[in-house]
């Protein structure tokens, strides 16, 4: 889950708000952690992944980051939860990662911004530096690591990191996230590993546990005083680590809670199709008790959408045997893992009309809401971790400013955080930009802020919180007032301001970190892994 952004080409600019969803430059969509991923459609993650679109749920978010009113960040996992502690001042916790394989560049900015936003509102924050998976999947030294990581460190102090509320760790050193990633690894299979990341007999072991180590690393705010909603910021590429940990976080609960109609077991499809049975009967019935046997005959004879036929015959099999049971709504406690001690105190702490079966509880009286916290409490209580799963956020790879991918290892295309406040002047002025050929044409149709990566820096960093200016540049852009040549050389002046203001702050920022609890020179041994 570290944001190691390996950006590519975006899909350009957005106007002020939100840019259109495609990429006209890269023609598949694959998403790799450790390679080079390429996004050729944003939207294909709705699809194929299951990323929600974040400006569904903007205005759940209290006082949005400009990167989120601006569609940067574009999507998101179940971010609701931790929107909704936001805003009520409730526990919430941000992490993210920084692989350090090189220097922090503005790609990076977009993270610590993400990290510093959310500690700002209120949220327990955490920057780690993923040095045990630099080292096993990059084979970078420890001497490079404990270069690069104080670099990180220190770019994310300067922007507005708060040391004293949040927290910042090397995974090499923090042995309570190795436990966890230990008792992680008891629930996570070589077999899923290669599916999900491709390993194969080939890949090191070393490799195998720096992935355990980033799921244990997303879901450590929550070892800190309780279970949190907590949210992680990467890139899109690094999703497969987000759905992993989601499910390892499920894996690791003692109690499964689910909805449930009768005695029998159901999945999610055909207890929608018996609750609406229920609904529709006992609103028809009055007071008459409602069986199953009734239930199966109004599903027989009742239309449902194609996809869900094959639930409909398994639910009216199951309704059908049942006969004669009443269909009553209650919720049910699956104990899946965990001392018996767990079970026995599960079944004490409901309070209501219950009943007790040999592996689960079903309680009459409690919402799902209410149950699910139960669960979770009691959990707690008797050494379990009652995860939340982890929430993430994505944003858009940035653009680099030669065309087609930014990349680390292509100097002219990105601007390093510590680069000569000139030499980053130099660069934006070489820029390629979404311009005409000629003034006259550009005046005529005006330019194309949407592939322009000029107009991604205004967006993404150089207009900061302004909205107005960012939708000024755009809207000279486009209706043909704003040439490339001054375009330029004002983005120009303002990324060497930028420059000169961070890396001053930087130097700064060393004293911050000298008090921070974070050693920055290891004294680990051994020549890392490549694969
Ligand atoms: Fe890009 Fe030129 Fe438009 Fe500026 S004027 S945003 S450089 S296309």
């Amino acid at each position: 889950m570290t944001d190691d952004e390996t950006p590519q080409t975006a899909d350009g600019g957005t106007g002020p708000g939100a840019t259109p969803l495609t990429d006209g430059g890269v023609e598949e969509t694959t998403i790799d952690p450790w390679g080079s991923s390429t996004v050729a459609d944003y939207r294909k993650l709705f699809e194929e992944f299951g990323i929600e679109a974040f400006d569904e749920i903007l205005d759940e978010v209290p006082g949005p980051h400009y990167l989120m009113r601006r569609g940067v960040i574009f999507g998101h996992r179940e971010y609701s939860p931790v929107a909704e502690a936001l805003a009520n001042d409730d526990p919430a916790a941000v992490l993210s990662g920084f692989m350090p394989t090189g220097d922090p560049h503005i790609g990076h900015k977009l993270v610590f911004d993400e990290i510093i936003w959310h500690q700002q509102q209120g949220a327990d924050a955490y920057g780690l530096i993923a040095d045990l998976e630099a080292h096993s999947a990059r084979g970078m030294s420890w001497d490079e690591i404990d270069e690069h990581a104080e670099s990180y460190l220190l770019s994310l102090l300067a922007l507005g990191f708060d040391p004293e509320e949040g927290t910042l760790y090397r995974q090499s050193q923090n042995r309570e996230l190795q436990d966890l990633a230990f008792e992680l690894g008891s629930n996570a299979r070589f077999a899923e590993f290669g599916s999900i990341y491709g390993f194969d007999g080939e890949t090191s072991v070393s490799h195998m546990q720096s992935v355990v180590t980033q799921m244990a690393d997303m879901l450590y705010p929550q070892l800190v005083d309780e279970p949190k909603p907590t949210v992680i910021p990467v890139g899109p590429d690094q999703d497969p680590h987000v759905r992993l940990a989601r499910d390892l976080a499920v894996r690791m609960r003692f109690f499964k809670v689910s909805e449930a109609y009768a005695s029998f077991e159901a999945d999610a499809a055909e207890r929608e199709l018996i609750s609406r049975a229920y609904q529709t009967l006992s609103e028809d019935g009055a007071d008459e008790t409602v069986r199953c046997e009734d239930a199966a005959a109004w599903l027989e004879t009742t239309e449902v959408d194609s996809e869900l036929t094959a639930a409909r015959a398994s639910a009216v099999d199951k309704l059908s045997e049942a006969g004669m049971e009443p269909v009553r709504p209650r919720v049910r406690f699956f104990h899946r893992h965990g001392p018996d001690e767990a079970f026995e105190a599960m079944i004490e702490a409901i309070e209501g009309e219950k009943r007790v079966y040999e592996a689960h509880i079903d309680s009459f009286d409690l919402d799902i809401g209410e149950a699910e916290a139960l669960a979770r409490e009691v959990e707690v209580d008797n050494g379990g971790y009652g995860f939340i799963q982890p929430s993430s956020i994505y944003h858009r790879f940035m653009t680099g400013l030669t065309g087609g991918k930014m990349s680390s290892s292509i100097p002219a295309s990105h601007i390093s955080l510590l680069d000569d406040p000139e030499e980053g002047y130099d660069k934006v002025k070489s820029a390629t930009t979404g311009g005409r050929e000629t003034a006259e044409l550009q005046r005529e149709l005006g330019g194309e802020a949407d592939d322009c990566p000029v107009y991604e820096l205004y967006a993404y960093l150089l207009a900061q919180d302004d909205d107005e200016f960012a939708k000024k540049v755009y809207d000279e852009c486009v209706g043909g007032e704003r040439l490339c040549g001054d375009c330029k050389e004002q983005a120009a002046v303002l990324m060497k301001e930028f420059l000169a203001d961070h890396q001053e702050k930087r130097e700064e920022a060393k004293e911050l970190l000298e008090n921070c609890d974070i050693e920055l020179e290891s004294d680990r041994r051994g020549p890392g892994g490549s694969h």
